[in-house]
């Protein structure tokens, strides 16, 4: 008997209908004869109603009791579909990530799985129980509720996954897999059967929002094998998995889109040693990621630093850095919000050169101007003007065949 672990989004659970499909798909799971745990979202839009109701009453609400109120949106969730669970005749039992005991560190918001206590949950599947467990939520060393940030769900899934040794984690979403682009900008954007952990990670960092980062870092340090697949249609799916089992490496395997970033340039700083760790200290001690850097000197010998950093982080980064720019005898700040970052991802560049000319050569072909460039060995992200997010993210998509059948 094999066991599985299936998570359920928003979309999947968004109304009662919904959650009696879900119950549907899990007891033909049970009835061919697999453990099944489940992992739900809360309804889709619930999470973000909740964060709107916490912001009427505080602004910005107390971490802690904002994880109290976000908890709620997975523990109705929970309770409905072991109810629908049950009255199909499927033995059910819902379980709060504080009655599993997925402990976390006390990083409310956004907190990261530290240990899982599986225990009552395997007892509850060899007494012939499916488990339905809220996802996106834990409880600290205190007992204070935490969440696990946006898209959390996926996280416990693979967690669960882990912690029960199971034969595969099915992510049920919308889409019926990994796209090699988000397919609601690119419509001819493909199925991939398969990509590696390595990949996926990659297109998660970049902006591909399917899955969260954490639950890819989780799948590949515990070798979980993972797949996408919808809860509206049969199908395949895509498999996330190790590169041996990959029997050809596409040379791209898809193109991502964030949005979340700003950019950020001090103008005609000093050209000397120490500049950038002048810059970037006090950035950092502020606790704000610093994504991309540029540096160039000019004629005149003085620098230009350029960065980019979350937009939720910009204002700060915008007030420290006016502050450093005095400080250093700068000529000037500017900023931009209206940025995004198109990356290429796949592993097949390792092994082959001039990827990234042909890139720039296909957006220049369009009169997109690159301002910011990053690569590493499986990747290459620009940095454009945000009104060609979806023209740069088709651009590259055609450039390199990913559209259409494989
Ligand atoms: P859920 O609520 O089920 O967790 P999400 O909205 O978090 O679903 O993730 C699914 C969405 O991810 C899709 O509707 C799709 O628009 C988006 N997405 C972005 N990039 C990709 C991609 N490369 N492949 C598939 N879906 C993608
Ligand atoms: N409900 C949470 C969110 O909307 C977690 C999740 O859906 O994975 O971000
Ligand atoms: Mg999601």
């Amino acid at each position: 008997m094999s066991l599985i672990v299936q998570k359920y989004g928003g979309t999947s659970v968004a109304s009662p209908e919904r959650i009696q499909a879900v119950a549907e798909r899990v007891g033909r799971t049970v009835a061919s004869g697999h453990q099944v745990v489940v992992v739900v979202s809360a309804m889709s839009g619930e999470t973000d109603r909740l964060i709107g109701l916490a912001r009427a009453i505080q602004n910005p609400p107390s971490a802690r009791e904002l994880d109290v109120v976000l908890s709620t949106g997975e523990q109705v969730t929970i309770g409905l579909l072991a109810m629908a669970l049950e009255a199909g005749g499927v033995p059910a039992v819902s379980y709060t990530g504080a009655q599993v005991r997925i402990r976390t560190d006390s990083a409310f918001n956004k907190a990261r799985i530290e240990a899982i206590d599986a225990d009552n949950v395997r007892a509850d599947l060899n007494a012939g129980r499916v488990v339905v467990i809220a996802g996106f939520q834990g409880v600290d060393a205190n007992n204070s509720i935490t969440t696990l940030g946006r898209g959390g769900s996926d996280t416990t899934a693979v967690a669960m996954a882990a912690a029960l040794k199971a034969d595969e984690c099915q992510i049920y979403t919308d889409v019926d897999g990994v796209y090699t682009t988000d397919p609601r900008i690119v419509p001819d954007a493909r199925r991939l059967d398969r990509i590696t952990y390595e990949e996926m990670l990659e297109m998660a960092s970049l902006g591909a929002k399917v899955l969260q980062i954490r639950s890819v870092e989780f799948a590949s340090k515990y070798q979980v094998s993972l797949r996408v697949l919808s809860s509206f249609a049969d199908g395949p799916g895509t498999l996330i998995t190790t590169e041996e089992n990959i029997m050809e490496a596409a040379l791209i395997s898809g193109v991502t889109l964030n949005r979340d970033e700003a950019k950020l340039t001090i103008v005609g700083v000093p050209d000397r040693p120490g500049i950038a760790s002048g810059i970037l200290g006090p950035i950092a001690a502020a606790n704000i990621e610093v994504d991309m850097i540029v540096q160039n000197t000019g004629a005149d010998g003085s620098t230009d630093f350029t960065f980019t950093v979350h937009r939720n982080d910009f204002d700060k980064a915008l007030s420290i850095l006016e502050k450093q720019a005095e400080e250093l005898k700068a000529r000037k700040v500017e900023s931009d919000r209206k940025i995004v970052k198109v990356s290429l991802v796949g592993v097949g560049m390792r092994s082959h050169a001039g990827i990234a000319s042909r890139a720039f050569a296909a957006l220049a072909r369009e009169g997109i101007n690159i301002q910011m460039i990053s690569t590493s060995e499986i990747k290459i992200s620009v940095v454009i003007d945000e009104k060609y997010a979806e023209l740069g993210v088709r651009t590259l998509h055609t450039e390199f065949g990913l559209a259409g059948e494989a």
